[in-house]
């Protein structure tokens, strides 16, 4: 008898392509199929099987206050029962921008939108448009949702399933990317040098999260700036995974580097369909309707999903990062002794609440350094934590998160499976 989850991947399959919504969760590179999850509260998930699972996943990074916080549950219900969508400005609207400034204080003006995919390329259509320049440059490995003009060198989706090329992304577009490898400040001054005129802005992950976690070496952020101020092009930090989780005020404030632009998503909008970019109000001013760059959405600013992101943001700005960053830090640490301890090599990184074992002996600081890991092992570690109730990112090139909501016997518990595993 297949299990409920195998039963419901194999329907899946044939309506769904790959039997998934969105590449990474089809479990390819990890050798095994999905799980099909039924609820999640706190740290935990429930597979429709009835197992439960010891997330480290949290929604690939939304739930930093764990799974079905009941404020943000409750707001949400308060709101949906208003209605769903107005299709016209809600005072939630303005309160969440507002409450974005206060963190983020470089967000002088911001821009709903409903994904972080939508943030990134309506901030590089901005930049576009605002320095009259059509060349990006972005960073081998760095991922910024699926847009065109991004899925060059684009991180996990694509390395996980080692797709080459972009089919489908025309050379012209793709020809407008211009790369570097993450960390290194020479080789984006040698693309200054050649290209300087015409790059309309620097696009990064400030801290990297797609091709594993990369932390900026010292200096990289704040040489990007002056680069980019030397040249006349923008600096757009994407913060969509860093965003409140580096540090409440995201990489901008842990780092000590203000970009021209930002753009947000996953935690912002409480596990809800949330994007949003901002910056300076002089280039934000060019936006439609205040200015000519065009750009819009139906269901942008949905006072459901605003409503969730109040709370998520107000919660969190109550909440003890240090602590966290802190617990996180030994767990990580205690789980790379584990593995050596069984004769692993094991290369961890970890910034605030996130980390990335990777099998490797070599320090990964880009994406050249991450392919060295060992993925086959890293699959095998997956299903064998899975087997023992603790759900990972099922990729070698992704963070585990932790959140607000993981106890210490939580991390015990996880401790204890990884003692278990045979690699
Ligand atoms: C997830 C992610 C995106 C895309 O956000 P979606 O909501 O999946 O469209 C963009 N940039 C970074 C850094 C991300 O991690």
């Amino acid at each position: 008898m297949p299990s409920k989850s195998e039963a419901l991947f194999a329907r899946a399959q044939n309506i769904l392509p790959g039997g998934v919504n969105s590449p990474v969760r089809a479990c390819k590179s990890v050798g095994c199929e999905p799980v099909f999850i039924e609820r999640a509260r706190g740290s935990r998930m429930w597979t429709v099987d009835g197992q439960e699972l010891l997330d480290f996943v949290m929604s690939w990074g939304p739930m930093l206050l764990g799974h079905a916080d009941p404020a943000v549950e409750a707001a949400a219900v308060a709101a949906l029962k208003h209605g769903a969508s107005f299709g016209a400005p809600c005072p939630a609207e303005v309160e969440l921008g507002e409450l974005i400034r206060t963190i983020m204080p470089g967000m002088e003006m911001v821009r709903m939108v409903s994904s972080g995919t939508e943030a990134t390329m309506s901030a590089v259509r901005l930049a576009r448009g605002y320095t009259n320049r059509a060349k990006i440059l972005k960073f081998d490995g760095c991922y910024h949702g699926h847009s065109d003009g991004f899925l060059v060198a684009a991180g996990s989706g694509v390395a996980t399933l080692s797709i080459p090329g972009t089919p489908g992304v025309p050379d012209p577009i793709a020809n407008l990317t211009l790369l570097a490898p993450y960390n290194d400040l020479a080789a984006v001054e040698a693309q200054f040098k050649a290209h300087g005129a015409d790059i309309a802005c620097v696009i990064i992950e400030p801290v990297a999260g797609n091709v594993g976690l990369i932390e900026p070496a010292a200096g990289f952020l704040a040489g990007l700036r002056a680069l980019c101020t030397q040249y006349g092009a923008l600096l757009i930090f994407d913060e969509v995974i860093s965003g409140f989780r580096a540090a409440l005020g995201g990489a901008q404030a842990r780092y000590g580097v203000t970009p021209d632009l930002t753009t947000l998503g996953k935690i912002i909008g409480g596990g809800f369909p949330v994007g949003c970019y901002g910056g300076k109000r002089e280039i934000m001013a060019h936006i439609a309707p205040s200015g000519p760059v065009y750009q819009a959405g139906t269901l942008s600013g949905n006072p459901v999903a605003m409503a969730a992101g109040l709370e998520t943001l107000g919660q969190l700005a109550k909440c003890d990062y240090a602590g966290l960053e802190a617990r996180t830090k030994a767990f990580a640490e205690e789980l790379a002794g584990i593995l050596r301890a069984k004769g692993q090599d094991i290369v961890l990184n970890q910034t605030a609440s996130l980390f990335t074992l990777f099998f490797t002996k070599t320090p990964v600081t880009d994406y050249a350094t991450s392919k060295t890991q060992d993925s086959a092992k890293y699959g095998s570690f997956y299903r064998q934590m899975r087997e023992f109730g603790v759900n990972l990112a099922p990729s070698g090139y992704e963070c585990a998160f932790t959140s607000f909501a993981h106890t210490e016997a939580d991390l015990e518990l996880a401790l204890a499976a990884a003692r278990k595993v045979q690699l």
